[in-house]
């Protein structure tokens, strides 16, 4: 299986991202995450990444392309992943194209997760995330079991920088205007799928289970 997520910050691509790939033994390649591992970890990607996101604008898409198509590399081309937040501007989806051109292969799905601003500035105010391991929780929707802490690690929750109420605003313009135009980038391709984003997560999973049922991907 081989999915793009598409949708504005908020949407819920990574908790989805992260269920199908468990269970579709596939890669979660989740640019966010690679791109804050990289800032935890000072590599000089990390530090030109750093004050970019933090602002809430996108990182070059040269930067982007490398990293991502090298993880998807390393995964195995053929045997599928679930990008979460790639290709986030058209310049990213030619480049994954292209990439897919040369190993005779192509996406099968790019899943929009159609999501309302309240519910989005709600999922955002309330996301904390481990400050170590990175895992992701909401102080109503998906609390940790002891107050601040990350049930995984042991270490504290922190709110991101980027997840701020002024930043989020400049995240939501930059969506509309960098990456909305995917949408209709791949519905051209005939691969486009509407998903309810506003959905709780149980209800998400059973609509992404009847679309692959249709599709006949596995699931
Ligand atoms: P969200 O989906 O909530 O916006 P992410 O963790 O996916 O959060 O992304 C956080 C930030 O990382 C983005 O605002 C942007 O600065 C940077 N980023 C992530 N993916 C990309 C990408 N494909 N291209 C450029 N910048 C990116």
């Amino acid at each position: 299986m081989k999915l793009v997520l598409l949708g504005p910050p908020g949407a819920g691509k990574g908790t989805h991202a992260k269920i199908l790939s468990e269970k579709q033994k596939v890669p979660h390649l989740a640019a966010g995450d690679i791109l804050r591992r990289n800032i935890a970890q000072k590599t000089p990607l990390g530090v030109k990444a750093k004050s970019i996101i933090e602002r809430g604008e996108l990182v070059p898409d040269e930067l982007v392309n490398q990293i991502m198509l090298d993880e998807i590399r390393r995964g195995g081309v053929k045997q599928g992943f679930v990008l979460d937040g790639y290709p986030r501007t058209i310049g990213q989806a030619e480049a994954l194209d292209g990439f897919l051109k040369n190993e005779k292969t192509q996406i099968d799905a790019a899943l929009n997760f159609a999501t309302s601003e309240k519910m989005i500035m709600s999922r955002l105010s309330g996301r904390r995330i481990c400050s170590k391991c990175g895992d992701n929780y909401h102080v109503r929707n998906i609390p940790p079991k002891k107050d601040g802490i990350c049930d995984r690690c042991g270490e504290p929750l922190v709110q991101r920088k980027d997840d701020r109420p002024e930043t989020i605003k400049h995240r939501l313009e930059v969506y509309e205007k960098e990456t909305s135009p995917l949408i209709d980038y791949y519905s051209k391709k005939g691969l486009l799928h509407e998903i309810h984003g506003d959905y709780d997560v149980p209800e998400l999973q059973a609509e992404l289970k009847t679309l692959f049922d249709t599709l006949r991907l596995t699931v």
